[in-house]
């Protein structure tokens, strides 16, 4: 799979990014040879993975548990667990 490498959150250029292994959420992380800082992209905020993680956001906001969570949504606690990962590194 070729995806466009993305912008750097750190220094915002987009021209020397490296792919630099994976988190242990499964995310992919990428490094930023300009300011040599290293960052996550959530590539599955895309489509159903996307509306899932807008509604565990609002969920949590909400202030609902991770089981209700879970359930709600019809989920897994771990798919749960990794949104909120996601969130939270945002
Ligand atoms: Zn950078």
């Amino acid at each position: 799979m070729d995806i466009k490498p993305p912008v750097c959150h750190h220094c915002k250029h987009s021209g020397r990014i490296r792919r630099h292994g994976q988190a242990r959420s499964g995310l992919q992380r990428y490094l930023c040879m300009m300011c040599n800082k290293t960052f996550q992209v959530s590539y599955i905020y895309q489509g159903h993975e996307g509306n899932i993680a807008k509604h565990v956001k609002t969920l949590i906001a909400e202030g609902r548990s991770r089981e209700e969570i879970c359930r709600t949504l019809g989920v897994s606690q771990r798919d749960v667990d990794r949104h909120i990962y996601i969130l939270e590194s945002e």
